[in-house]
């Protein structure tokens, strides 16, 4: 038995893991798909502190070891069900395999969301992208379009630039919501086009995608396109431990910056949580304070 379980192991989930160790407690993280979470999808982060410029992969790979330095226990597991048994947590996770601890934090952080137009589900992986690290070497030579107006988007059409032929940028504003810095590279890249007060309406391709239909100011636009990479945000991933949740309306667990749930021994962190700035360093603040709040829960039962 674990006195700390903590699910999902992005940097709320590992700087969570860092504070409960160094208070004494075994910690187990459980993480379903990379370690380092969504970080590892950024190409390069500059705004953490102490970190001048860094991928985020490494970022991820030195939250891990900095984690299992300091006695992090880690399985690559997808936490399926959460339920209370005794004055303690069973953990039952996708695989078959099953834990229990004294105290959970849930840290699943947020999955990507989609545009919602016909056949986006159909052409994820044959055109449809949401991780420009991952699969933007496919396109290398090719066209793209980015979708979003986010800092994900702005990051993601200036890497692609770096590889693909030209990349359309398509945002359904005039302005960005992402840092003006990026704006700024981004119009200097000569193989990137703004496409503004634009909506993609239509994917077109057989088993892959070809082309993109759009609105934009009221007249149709295609786009002969080989990739789309959709960057419009975020939507919380931890549907699995709803019930036990109380979650505002967009579905985030509703909790304070103290990190408590109605729940007594269940906390939640990061990404997840209701929050009103979603960043590297908002997440690890999280972590930090659910550990602490768990420690103390479970030093006075
Ligand atoms: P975001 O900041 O929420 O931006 C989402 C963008 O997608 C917005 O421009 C939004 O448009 C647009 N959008 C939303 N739904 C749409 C739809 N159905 N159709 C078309 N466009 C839609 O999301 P994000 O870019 O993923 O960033 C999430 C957080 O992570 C942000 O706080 C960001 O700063 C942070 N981040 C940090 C780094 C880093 O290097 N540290 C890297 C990436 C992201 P509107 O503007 O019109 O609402």
């Amino acid at each position: 038995m674990y006195d700390l379980i903590i699910i999902g192991g992005g940097p709320a989930g590992l700087t969570a893991a860092v504070y409960a160790l160094r208070a004494g407690k075994r910690v187990l993280v459980l993480e379903k798909n990379a370690f380092g979470g969504q970080i590892t999808w950024s190409p390069r982060v500059e705004n953490f502190p102490g970190c001048l410029s860094i991928a985020g992969t490494e970022l991820g790979d030195k939250l891990l070891e900095q984690a299992m330095e300091q006695g992090a226990e880690v399985e690559l597991e997808e936490a399926a069900a959460l339920e209370k048994q005794g004055d303690g947590w069973l953990v039952r996770c996708a695989s078959g395999a099953s834990f229990t601890s004294g105290a959970v934090i849930l840290a699943t952080g947020a999955k990507p969301r989609m545009l919602g137009v016909a056949r986006e589900e159909e052409l994820v992986g044959n055109g449809v992208c949401f991780c420009a690290v991952c699969d933007g070497a496919f396109y290398a030579g090719r066209p793209v379009a980015v979708c979003g107006g986010g800092n994900s988007a702005l990051q993601d059409a200036l890497l692609l630039s770096e590889s693909c032929s030209r990349v359309y940028l398509i945002h359904r504003r005039e302005g960005f919501r992402g840092e003006q810095k990026l704006v700024e590279a981004l119009r200097q890249r000569e193989n990137v086009e703004f496409v503004l007060n634009a909506a993609v309406t239509e994917l077109l391709g057989e088993e892959e995608l070809r082309a993109l239909v759009l609105e934009q100011n009221g007249a149709r636009r295609a786009l002969s396109v080989d990739g789309l990479f959709v960057a419009v945000g975020h939507q919380p991933d931890h549907s699995a431990f709803a019930a036990l949740l109380k979650l505002d309306a967009q579905g985030y667990a509703d909790a304070g910056e103290d990190c408590l749930t109605p729940t007594p021994g269940l906390f939640v962190a990061g990404d997840c949580r209701k929050k009103s700035v979603r960043q590297l360093t908002t997440a690890a603040a999280d972590g930090a304070v659910a550990a602490l709040a768990a420690v103390r829960y479970l030093d006075e039962k």
